[in-house]
This record gives C-alpha cells, sequence and structure tokens, in this order.
C-alpha cells in the first residue's frame, strides 16, 4: 500500500534543510502506486484537482518559502535495468528515484562512458532531465534518449525523446510548459563502451594529474570529479545548500566586450555567438564572496552557493538572494536568472 503522511514536515526532505510543512505527503515507490495514489480517498481535493502537486527528489535543487499546501509525491522509484547493448553502446533504463550517483557508480564500474563528468552532483534520476544536470562540460542531455512520464492533468501516460526534452543550458521543457505537470518515472540514457574522456575543464585534468593517472578510465575521471569536488562544495549534511543559487548568465559579444574591456581578468566561455560569464566571478565583484547576514551566506570557497548555517527560513534565503542579484545587477547591468526552483 502506498505510504501516506498528512501535515508532514519537510525539513528531512530538501538540502537547504529549511522547515515547510506539506498538508499531504506520498512516497511513490513503483508506476504502478500512482494509480494508488491517484484512487486515494479525497485525492483530487487535496491536489486542488492536480494544481498542487509537487514531485520531489532529494529536494537538493529546491527552496521552500512556505508551506505547501497541496500534495508532495516523495519520488523512490527505483530499478536500473539494461535495455539495448550492442558493441559500441548501452542504453539503461533508470528509475526516477534512484539516486543520481549511484547511477553514476553503476555505469562507471561496467566501463561504460557518459556520465563519469557527473559524479557525486546529489539527486535522483528523474530530475536529471528537469534541469538538464551539468558539470565539467557534460549534460545529462547528452545522454538522455527518452523519459517516460505520466501527465497528471491529462492522465496520460508519455515518452519523450531527447528533442521534445526541449533541453537547454540548465533547462527543459519540465522547467517550464511541464513544470509540475508530470511525474517522470523513468529516464532511458545512450552511454558509449568507447572511452571518450572530457577533459576539458582545468580542473578535473589538475586532479588527474595529482593522482598520477595520464590515460583515465571513466572511473578514474568520476572519482577525480568527486575529490574536487569534496573540496570545494559545501557538504549538505553538514552545511544547508542547494548548490549553485544561479546560472551562469549568457551574454552577447558586445555585452561581454564591454565587461572584457573594464575587467580584463574576466574569463568568460564561448558559446556559439555568445559569452558564458561565471556568475560566481560576477558575485565576488560585487563583494558577496564569504558575505554572511544572520544564519545565511555567500558560501567562501563558492559565493555562487548560498547556505544555510542553520535555523534560517526559505524566505529570509530567498531574501538573501534578491540582495546578492541586486549588487551584481547594480554593478555590472547583468540579471542573475535563478537555478534553484521556489516553492
Ligand atoms: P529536487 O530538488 O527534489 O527537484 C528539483 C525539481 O525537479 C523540482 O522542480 C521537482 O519538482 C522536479 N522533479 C524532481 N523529480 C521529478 C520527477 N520524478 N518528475 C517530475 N519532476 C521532478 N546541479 C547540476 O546541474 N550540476 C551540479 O554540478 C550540481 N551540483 C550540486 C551540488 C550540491 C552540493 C547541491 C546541493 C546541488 C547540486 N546541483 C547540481 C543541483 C541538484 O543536485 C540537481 O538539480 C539535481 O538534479 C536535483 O535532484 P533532486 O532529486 O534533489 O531534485
Ligand atoms: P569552475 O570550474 O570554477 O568554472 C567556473 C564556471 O566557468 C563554471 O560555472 C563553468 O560553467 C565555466 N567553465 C569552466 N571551464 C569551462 C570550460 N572549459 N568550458 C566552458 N565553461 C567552463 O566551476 P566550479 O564552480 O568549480 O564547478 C565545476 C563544475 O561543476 C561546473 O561545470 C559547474 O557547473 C558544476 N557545478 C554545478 C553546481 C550546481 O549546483 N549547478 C554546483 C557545483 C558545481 P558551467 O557551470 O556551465 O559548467
Amino acid at each position: 500500500m502506498i505510504r501516506y503522511l498528512r501535515n508532514t514536515s519537510l525539513l528531512p526532505y530538501n538540502t537547504f534543510g529549511v522547515e515547510a510543512m506539506a498538508s499531504h505527503l506520498f512516497f511513490l515507490q513503483s508506476p504502478g502506486e500512482l494509480k494508488e495514489m491517484l484512487d486515494f480517498p479525497g485525492f483530487s481535493q487535496m491536489s486542488d484537482d492536480m494544481c498542487n502537486l509537487l514531485v520531489l527528489g532529494q529536494g537538493s535543487n529546491i527552496l521552500f518559502t512556505d508551506d505547501y499546501h497541496g500534495v508532495v509525491v516523495r519520488n523512490e522509484i527505483g530499478g536500473i535495468n539494461v535495455t539495448y547493448e550492442d558493441e559500441t553502446s548501452v542504453m539503461i533504463e533508470a528509475g526516477s528515484g534512484v539516486v543520481w550517483n549511484d547511477l553514476v557508480e553503476f555505469t562507471v564500474n561496467r566501463g561504460w562512458w557518459g556520465i563519469e563528468n557527473l559524479a557525486l552532483i546529489p539527486g535522483t534520476a528523474g530530475a536529471a532531465p528537469v534541469q538538464n544536470i551539468g558539470a565539467y562540460g557534460v549534460e545529462a542531455a547528452d545522454v538522455i534518449t527518452r523519459v517516460n512520464a505520466f501527465h497528471l492533468e491529462k492522465g496520460k501516460w508519455m515518452a519523450l525523446d531527447n528533442r521534445e526534452c526541449g533541453f537547454g543550458y540548465r533547462d527543459s521543457i519540465f522547467k517550464r510548459e511541464l513544470r509540475n505537470k508530470t511525474i517522470i518515472y523513468s529516464v532511458v540514457f545512450r552511454l558509449s563502451k568507447k572511452a571518450q574522456p572530457m577533459l576539458e575543464y582545468s580542473g578535473i585534468r589538475e586532479e588527474l594529474e595529482r593522482m598520477g593517472i595520464s590515460d583515465p578510465s571513466g572511473a578514474d575521471i568520476s572519482a577525480a570529479v568527486a575529490s574536487v569536488r569534496r573540496s570545494k562544495l559545501p557538504d549538505p549534511e553538514i552545511l544547508g545548500n542547494a548548490g549553485s543559487f544561479f546560472k551562469n548568465p549568457v551574454v552577447s559579444e558586445t555585452i561581454y566586450r564591454e565587461l572584457s574591456g573594464k575587467y580584463p581578468q574576466l574569463r568568460a566561455h564561448r558559446q556559439g555567438d555568445q559569452y558564458k560569464i561565471p556568475a560566481a566571478w560576477l558575485i565576488e565583484k560585487a563583494g558577496c564572496k564569504g558575505y554572511r547576514e544572520g544564519m545565511m551566506g555567500c558560501y567562501e570557497k563558492q559565493p555562487l552557493i548560498l547556505v544555510n548555517y542553520g535555523g534560517a527560513t526559505g524566505k529570509q534565503i530567498l531574501g538573501f538572494s534578491e540582495k546578492i542579484q541586486e549588487s551584481v545587477y547594480s554593478l555590472f547591468g547583468i540579471v542573475l536568472e535563478r537555478e534553484v526552483n521556489v516553492f
């Protein structure tokens, strides 16, 4: 029987470690339990006819600013299956509740290439397509071939291919048109059996050198990435956070030229005919790196990450993030867009 709790704290279910109450909380362990949930007595009133329903993975990309007056579905659908294999590639279908890093380990231990650079990103496989998770030059969109979901309003099962997911930079259709409208229950990935190391980012190359590895396996790369991440990023178990709070802004060449003329030390990255500016650099230049206000602050090693030192509310963190946006805007005229989902 599907597990259900009423008026429950979401504190254990979000990595920012903020308090918020859910009026109704379901724990979904298989796609089959979806029907049980939809048939649950009074379900359509609880969810206000599906208008008030939030799917939660590990809550590592979420900021609750209020209680959630509706249905929260904590997704715990497991299982990793190989659905196709040939000499050069393999396709795997992961249940959406599979812990992302378990999936990375599952693949690198078998010598399959594609997601090794995404080691140690918190969260679930089902959330990977939502914000098209990315790190060290690799994005989930590079390897996702299909996302299987249930459309809550239409009451229909659906399968979206890579193009239909509308992937963008930390973005997808699930963050826009389908926001809060689907429950993703599995994701299909195509991985390579042929070595294809992506070592563009200097951090990984340096770490591999330090490890004395010149011809790395996928497992070596994921170990190097994990080591760099452990040294740089706050562990949410110790310091509440949801990773990068803002996206790196992508600006026109004209704006980039203006900025780099004024700040020759700026290191931007070309993206087609535009430039990606490190948001962390903008925040640091605006004087916010390491800045603390009460129980929240800008992490001293990586100012793109806002941290909860304990007891900050979601509203306070949101207010703090707006001050950072204002500081960056008043200095550079650039609007920092939020990466974290605010509810
Ligand atoms: P949640 O936070 O629970 O949900 C995120 C969003 O997805 C919500 O809108 C939710 O409704 C929706 N969602 C979740 N599951 C489903 C589902 N099954 N069906 C439909 N909608 C769903 N992100 C990166 O891209 N790269 C990084 O390198 C990175 N590093 C991080 C480091 C730290 C320390 C932390 C705390 C976070 C980091 N993140 C990073 C952000 C986060 O890990 C990812 O966005 C992750 O994919 C969120 O997974 P989750 O299961 O916790 O999703
Ligand atoms: P970093 O290596 O110090 O680089 C700063 C920024 O410059 C990054 O955000 C990255 O953009 C960009 N960059 C660096 N080298 C690049 C290259 N060769 N080509 C194109 N862009 C380049 O960043 P970091 O803070 O230590 O993070 C390392 C990686 O982990 C990054 O990919 C970052 O996105 C990821 N990460 C993400 C989160 C999150 O919550 N989203 C949290 C921690 C780390 P991109 O961000 O586009 O890669």
